[in-house]
């Protein structure tokens, strides 16, 4: 798999996909991660990628041309599955879309900054909308973070235990079961019983049960679906 993220701040994305399970994934070359900075797409002298909004009122707009310029020189060298621009009216990013992406091949994320891209833009070559929920960001990179992240994790080889993404909360519907380890004891709080049984069958029972319990609780509306 193939991410190519698209921002005027790719310093804010140097973070994120330097360590751990993302790292990793990159270094066993299940996914090649590719930050572009926009403003190499200016032909402005100032490197300049934004304008007045057109109608007036407070906020910058990110112009056409850069950014067609640059999913261009991309698309001339593979074929993108989607090209997605966070946004928070797009479609609120959940599991379920996050295993959908990892079964892609190559995508483009587009980050928007100001008061967001030229809505031609979005018309010409936007193929989905993401939001990460509903409140407002200064710009797409920590988005595009989040959403790298959840669906890096899920490519095959990306977790030590292949099976550990099927255990986590919304995979089956539910929220996941409490965790434990050592010591068996902390300043009297013991560690329920069952999960020390070693008794395979109940331990699965036991935290399904807790699952359907914690979603009843936290999330009885993931029930409902
Ligand atoms: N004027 C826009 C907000 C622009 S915020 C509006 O009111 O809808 C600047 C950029 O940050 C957006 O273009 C988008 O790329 C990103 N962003 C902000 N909030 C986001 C969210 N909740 N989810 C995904 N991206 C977001």
């Amino acid at each position: 798999m193939r991410i190519d993220i698209i921002t005027v701040l790719p310093e804010l994305l140097d973070g994120p996909f330097a360590h751990s399970i993302v790292k990793r994934a990159a270094e066993k070359g299940l996914v090649e991660i590719n930050v572009h900075n926009l403003r190499e797409y200016s032909t402005n002298k100032h490197r300049k990628v934004d304008d007045y909004a057109f109608g007036g009122g407070a906020g910058m707009v990110m112009q056409c041309e850069p950014i067609a310029r640059c999913i261009r020189a991309l698309q001339s060298e593979c074929d993108y599955d989607e090209i997605i621009y966070m946004s928070p009216d797009g479609v609120r990013f959940e599991q379920s879309i996050a295993n959908e992406l990892s079964l892609k091949g190559n995508l483009i994320i587009l980050c928007g900054h100001y008061k967001g891209v030229d809505e031609r833009i979005r018309e010409k070559f936007i193929t989905r909308e993401i939001s990460i929920g509903d409140y407002v960001l200064s710009g797409g990179e920590l988005g595009a973070a989040v959403l790298t992240d959840a669906v890096v994790r899920l490519l095959p080889g990306s977790l030590g235990d292949e099976t550990s993404a099927l255990t986590d909360s919304f995979q089956d519907g539910l929220v996941a079961p409490p965790v434990y380890t050592r010591p068996a004891d902390f300043e009297g709080m013991k560690v329920p019983e069952v999960l020390m049984s070693g008794h395979e069958s109940k331990i699965e029972q036991w935290r399904f049960e807790q699952a359907v319990k914690r979603t009843k609780e936290r999330r009885p509306e993931l029930l409902k679906e």
